[in-house]
């Protein structure tokens, strides 16, 4: 493999595509990011030579296996499971794992590429990792995803450790989920350590771990607002998504004093016009993580909402729209008729949820946009504060982790103008993007030639 001393984003990406073909989730990743960070390579000789963004697009590798399990009716079934690890150079791999029938290696390519800034971002010693499964979770019984956990950590046991790769959860993967991994990994290595985050309480868990990427995303959202002089009280809110991070994006929301108008699953969205408040939202979790039901349940018990099967949210018009249900989720079609709606910002608690036409749309129209890297960074943070509490065999208060997180949050926020404010305008894509690439990239010029 050879990479080519490239001048633009076109000549770069036509590289990347001949490299990885059929990867096209991977190939739009790279592409928003090479799209700020190539014209600040070729003014920054030292990267360009180095060939640092060829080099940070290459996974350190990727294990690919096979997962074999028993389903109640005793039949066997396999499934395949991946880890990449991107890029450990500023700390051990880090990055959730994601059961979805939608799983594939270019999917988790993109996911592990991001993570890799995204990590960067938040200050804390993480590289960037991500694995999973096409393993479809629902309508499986509690016994068939234990079985499934465990048979597919007897293999990747073997890849993953506290300082060298520390899975978590993201789509699918849930307490459930990294309760019987971290059981099956305990077993098999007879160590107690911090080898996933996620955990529960009872078992070195991290307070506020469960809410961080939905808490964060707002806190984000917050200090945007705050920099225009404004707040999001009493800014009306749309969610995508009924899972971990939208779940807790709304519970924060509405602490601050925010309306949120909307939710959604995979089948659809509800439209509730008088506010989806915290008692709603504690409905809603018990529907989702107890129940394991759809998101059209909620009209039954709430009247004044609608449901709107297989539609995403964003025809309802509102000032905040925070996509965090998963990728591709805002079409540019989507962006334009929240623009058209007046939308004030677009805070990103999934990952690459929006379009790039959609991405360039936002910009062109100089709203507040926070690309998923800075949005959502929240989640692994509290996981890299949970590696810590557990390297101290410590473990903090609620108050002290969500202090933290805050501060981050914060923090990534002051990185994102650094490097993204212009006169009238701060482009947060271009921001995030050069703050987490040159942490990256300076550690990867420190090795030499590696
Ligand atoms: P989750 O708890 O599994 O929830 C996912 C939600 O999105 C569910 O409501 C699900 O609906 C919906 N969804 C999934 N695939 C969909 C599709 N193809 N079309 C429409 N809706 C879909 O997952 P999560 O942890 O909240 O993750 C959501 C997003 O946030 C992902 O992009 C993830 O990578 C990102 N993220 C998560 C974390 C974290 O800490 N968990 C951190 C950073 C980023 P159904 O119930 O119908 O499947």
């Amino acid at each position: 493999m050879e990479f080519q001393n490239c001048q633009n984003v076109d000549d770069f990406m036509s590289g990347l595509i001949k490299r990885n073909p059929g990867e096209p989730e991977f190939h739009q990743a790279v592409r928003e990011v090479a799209e700020s960070i190539i014209p600040f390579v070729l003014e920054n000789k030292k990267y360009q030579e180095a060939q640092i963004l060829e080099r940070m697009t290459e996974p350190d590798r990727i294990v690919i296996f096979r997962v074999t399990w028993e389903d109640d009716q005793n039949r066997i079934r396999a499934n395949r499971a991946w880890r990449v690890q991107f890029n450990n150079s500023i700390g051990p791999y880090k990055g959730g794992m994601r059961f979805h029938a939608s799983v594939t290696q270019s999917v988790l390519k993109f996911l592990g590429f991001e993570q890799t800034f995204k990590n960067s971002l938040t200050g804390l010693p993480m590289g960037g990792a991500k694995g999973g499964s096409n393993f479809n979770p629902k309508g499986k019984s509690d016994n068939e995803v234990m079985r499934f956990c465990q048979s597919l950590m007897t293999e990747l046991h073997r890849h993953i450790g506290e300082d060298t790769d520390v899975p978590a959860g993201d789509i699918g993967v849930g307490a459930r989920e990294i309760s019987y991994l971290f059981g099956q990994y305990k077993r098999l290595e007879n160590r107690f350590v911090g080898t996933l985050t996620g955990k529960s309480l009872e078992f070195g868990g991290s307070r506020v771990r469960t809410e961080a990427t939905g808490y964060g995303c707002i806190y984000f959202c917050e200090e945007m607002f705050k920099s225009q002089g404004e707040s999001i009280r009493g800014k009306t809110v749309g969610i995508s998504g009924s899972g971990n991070v939208a779940i807790y994006a709304a519970e924060k929301a509405v602490e601050l004093g925010a309306k949120v108008l909307t939710l959604s699953d995979s089948s659809g969205f509800i439209h509730d016009p008088e506010g989806i408040d915290a008692e709603k939202i504690a409905f809603v979790k018990d529907l989702k993580e107890v129940r394991r039901g759809r998101i059209h349940e909620y009209t039954e018990k709430f009247n004044a909402a609608s449901f709107h099967k297989g539609k995403r949210p964003w025809s309802v018009p509102v000032d905040i729209a925070l996509p965090c249900a998963t990728q591709n989720e805002i079409s540019g079609e989507d962006a334009k008729t929240l623009l058209d709606n007046g939308v004030k910002a677009v805070c990103e608690g999934a990952n690459m949820p929006t379009e790039l036409e959609g991405a360039h749309a936002f910009l062109n129209a100089k709203i507040l946009y926070a690309p998923a890297k800075a949005a959502n960074a929240g989640g692994v943070a509290v996981s890299g504060l949970e590696q810590s509490q557990n390297a101290l065999r410590l473990s903090w208060s609620r108050e002290e982790v969500d202090s933290r997180l805050q501060s981050i949050m914060s923090d990534i926020h002051e990185n994102c103008l650094q490097h993204g404010k212009t006169d009238d305008f701060v482009d947060y894509v271009r921001g995030a993007n050069i703050a987490g690439f040159i942490k990256v990239a300076d550690a990867m010029l420190a090795y030499g030639v590696v």
